[in-house]
């Protein structure tokens, strides 16, 4: 129950004055992943490397009466992310959430086939940005909350996408590591998609509108429907604010499925 002191429920999920950085943030996942922050009051930093979406991204969230500003960030240059987290500080005077968002990887093989150059280009983009990011935006908090967007490929074995779904992996070490090590200034969290039908998915699985929505009994999906980006934003949130105070290095999967380990 609220006492003086206790905080209400609305009250633990408002991000009013809060601050966040949501990379890969112009289209899919991310872009709902900025709304659903910015709707529950933070301003946030819109990054991805096509300026085209990420304006018009920062611009949706001003006209729905947010706040947002757009950077164009290459997620796999490290100066560039440094360049990011200062001008979320220089623009908004602080920085307490930064969603390592940006990620994927459109080619579908086994590994005897795999280009060395696809293995690791999927690792740099997956798996080392995540960590110079976090590293980065860990520095310029004073407290705050890093959540890393990993996928249901991070467990067990995916045939042809195997470099993938290591990246994926090695993204779940780094988030029980890394909220151990940064415990208890900065929380580490990570969210787990099953399928939200955005263009890398399609594209990986060479789908069109029509065959998408055949996934949910291909795929038996328990909940009998495909994830939507807004799914992913509401995890986000949880771990973004206060409600999530006392949580940190854990993965949590939003699959609309039971637990796959
Ligand atoms: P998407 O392709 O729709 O969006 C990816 C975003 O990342 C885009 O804004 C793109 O510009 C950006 N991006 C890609 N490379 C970048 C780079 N080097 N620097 C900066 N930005 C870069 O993909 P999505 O489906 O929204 O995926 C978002 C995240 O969710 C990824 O990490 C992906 O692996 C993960 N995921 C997606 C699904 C799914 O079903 N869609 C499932 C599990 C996990």
């Amino acid at each position: 129950m609220a006492g003086p002191t206790t905080p209400t429920t609305p009250q633990l999920f408002d991000m009013g004055g809060k601050v966040a950085v949501v990379t890969g943030g112009g289209r899919g996942i991310g872009e709902g992943i900025a709304h659903s922050l910015a709707e529950a009051g933070a301003s946030i930093v819109v990054a991805a490397r096509r300026t085209d979406e990420i304006e018009k991204v920062a611009a949706d969230i001003v006209a729905a009466g947010g706040q947002a500003t757009a950077v164009a960030t290459d997620v796999t240059d490290s100066d560039a992310l440094e360049a990011l987290a200062q001008s979320a500080v220089d623009t908004y005077g602080r920085l307490d959430t930064w969603v390592n968002n940006a990620g994927g990887s459109p080619a579908r093989m086994k590994l005897d086939k795999l280009p060395r150059e696809e293995w690791d280009n999927t690792i740099s983009l997956n798996l080392t940005a995540v960590y110079v990011a976090s590293v980065t935006a860990a520095r310029k908090m004073e407290t705050g909350s890093i959540i890393n967007i990993s996928s249901g490929a991070g467990f067990g074995a995916i045939p042809k996408s195997a470099h993938y779904g290591a990246a994926k992996a090695g993204v779940h070490s780094l988030t029980y590591s890394l909220a151990a090590e940064l415990a208890p200034r900065v929380r580490v969290n990570c969210v787990a998609p099953g399928a939200i039908p955005t263009e890398i998915m399609m594209q990986a699985l060479d789908l069109d509108e029509e065959s998408v929505e055949g996934l949910v009994d291909a795929w038996q999906i328990p909940m009998g429907r495909l994830g939507t980006p807004q799914d992913i934003g509401a995890a986000c949130l949880y771990f973004a604010s206060d409600a999530s105070s006392w949580v940190t290095g854990q993965v949590i999967q939003v699959s609309g499925a039971p637990s796959r380990r």
